[in-house]
């Protein structure tokens, strides 16, 4: 059911506290993490805590918690001193465009300089 948790998802996993995540902030319906593999001084992985395949899944299932996750977003970026200078948040929605998890996830990057178009 949508929302529900998945047993084999791996974000959920760490929503759950089964897979240690360095968290930097959650609320009671987001959880933002640094990615494990960053591409940037900032990469913050920002998740809702329910179980949505993809940002569009989440955008028409729970569009309220999709807004929660913008918010969180941009307060990542300000935490990590980056909002003045620029950032990205990056949704990648499905395998062709390189979601390689399938949690509705926004990527917030930044702390360097970000090219355009992306690759
Ligand atoms: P996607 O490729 O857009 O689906 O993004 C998935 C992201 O999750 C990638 O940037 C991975 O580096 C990141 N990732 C995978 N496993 C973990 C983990 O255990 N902790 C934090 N980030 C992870």
């Amino acid at each position: 059911m949508a929302g529900e948790p998945q047993a084999d998802c791996l974000f959920c996993k760490i929503v759950a506290g089964e897979v240690p995540a360095t968290v930097v902030r959650e609320t009671e319906t987001t959880l933002a993490f640094r990615d494990i593999n960053p591409q940037a001084p900032t990469h913050v992985l920002v998740i809702p805590k329910a179980h949505y395949a993809d940002a569009a899944a989440l955008a028409a299932g729970a569009p309220q918690l999709a807004a929660d996750m913008l918010r969180e977003a941009g307060e990542v970026a300000a935490d990590d001193k980056t909002a003045e200078s620029g950032y990205r948040i990056v949704f990648n929605t499905g395998s062709g465009a390189g979601q390689t998890v399938f949690h509705a996830h926004a990527h917030v990057l930044g702390g360097r300089g970000l090219e355009w178009p992306p690759g």
